[in-house]
């Protein structure tokens, strides 16, 4: 077995400590890399507390992943040590069902295998990020560029995936009038990609705090959503608009705010279901729909891409042993605009 360490909740209660765990030996299409850097993701906070009421126990989060290969299996041909490689939110699936092979592998119809907290197909219950490696099969491994700071990188592997498939879907991009709710990890990538696809984007948060920052990101309008006659202004304006945020919060604003047949793309995921007016959709024609991470081929497509436009998320680099605090700022939309763990600091005592 491959020996890991990493930091583990062992109950929706307790906060998160240090846990010394195996992980099976690479198979022929393993790769083993050696953990640098691991993003902090709002649906960690969200599976460790058991909001979603899934969580399984003890639990090592963490699906925004960097780090450095150190071992691979005898057919693995795409990956070799000392390789920069990230892993996001899945590590397995069946690659022979019509999602799969669409390279939407994560609609897999038989279920993807998530990267914590979940049986894997050989019946072992998959670890996360916050720990010293990890052992994944190459088809979920990306390639990084080493010319980015690999700590801004870690979140793409999640928020970045997450934002930029649905705007690349909806056809984000000049001409079109973009929103995106909420500015945290998800809403400040969301933005940066929106912006750099050239759709005219306007930025909804609750935190007046954040206005200037949503400008600096790419932002070319910011509203206090809040203030119900700033949202009037937009109301039946947009082409798009992407929620990511992670509380029960009215959307029925935010639907009057799309044109005729435009659509709402949920990515957010609060414990709770929101109450709709099917007034909103009815009488435009207009749709509501979600959407979660991306294939892995369109993961690749990302990260190349932020590579050629130098995009990387707006990080507060941590050690591991401030997580739990980082946990509460993260809930309290306190973070600019997400937390990364250094993994070297799992070494200290
Ligand atoms: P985050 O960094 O905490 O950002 C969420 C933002 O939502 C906050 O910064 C805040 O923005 C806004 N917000 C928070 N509480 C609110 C409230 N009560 N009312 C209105 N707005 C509120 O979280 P994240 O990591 O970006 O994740 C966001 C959500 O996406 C989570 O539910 C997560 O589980 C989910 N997620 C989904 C996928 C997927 O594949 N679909 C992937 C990753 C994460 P302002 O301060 O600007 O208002
Ligand atoms: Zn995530
Ligand atoms: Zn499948």
């Amino acid at each position: 077995m491959t020996q890991s360490h990493g930091w583990a909740a062992q109950s929706a209660a307790t906060p998160l400590a240090p846990f010394r765990f195996s992980r099976r030996d690479p198979r022929e299409n393993d790769v083993v890399v050696d953990i640098q850097f691991c993003g902090v993701c709002h649906s960690d906070i969200h599976f460790v507390r058991n909001e979603w009421g899934n969580a399984v126990y003890p639990v090592v989060p963490g699906h925004e992943i960097i780090g450095r290969v150190s071992a691979v299996g005898s057919s693995v041909s795409k990956f070799k040590p000392g390789d920069l490689v990230g892993v996001g939110v899945i590590v397995d699936s069946c690659r022979q069902c019509p999602s799969c092979k669409a390279g939407d592998e994560q609609y897999c119809d038989v279920g993807a295998t998530l990267t914590y907290g979940v049986a894997d197909r050989y019946g072992d219950l998959t670890q996360g990020g916050y720990s010293s490696n990890i052992v994944v099969h190459q088809h979920f491994v990306h390639t990084v560029s080493s010319k980015l700071d690999p700590a801004g990188v870690a979140p793409l592997l999640c928020a970045g995936i997450t934002t930029y498939s649905p705007l690349r879907h909806w056809q984000a991009g000049p001409n079109k009038k973009v929103g995106v709710v909420g500015l945290g990890g998800l809403g400040h990538m969301a933005l940066k990609f929106a912006h750099s696809f050239g759709a005219h984007v306007v930025q909804f948060t609750t935190s007046e705090s954040k206005v200037d920052d949503a400008k600096r990101l790419g932002a070319d309008d910011v509203v206090i959503s809040k203030d119900p006659a700033a949202m009037k202004k937009h109301a039946g304006s947009f082409d798009f608009i992407l929620d990511t945020v992670s509380a029960p919060h009215d959307i029925n604003p935010y639907l009057e705010a799309l044109k005729r047949d435009a659509t709402y793309a949920q990515v957010g995921l609060p414990d709770k279901p929101p109450i709709i007016h099917m007034g909103h959709l009815l009488f435009r024609r207009r749709s509501m729909s979600g959407s979660i991470i991306g294939g892995m081929a369109e993961t690749q497509e990302m990260l190349d891409y932020c590579a050629e436009k130098n995009i990387t998320a707006d990080v507060e680099v941590i050690p591991i042993q401030q997580i739990n605090e980082a946990f509460e700022r993260v809930v309290g939309a306190q973070v600019k605009y997400r937390f990364v763990i250094d993994m070297a600091s799992l070494n200290r005592a």
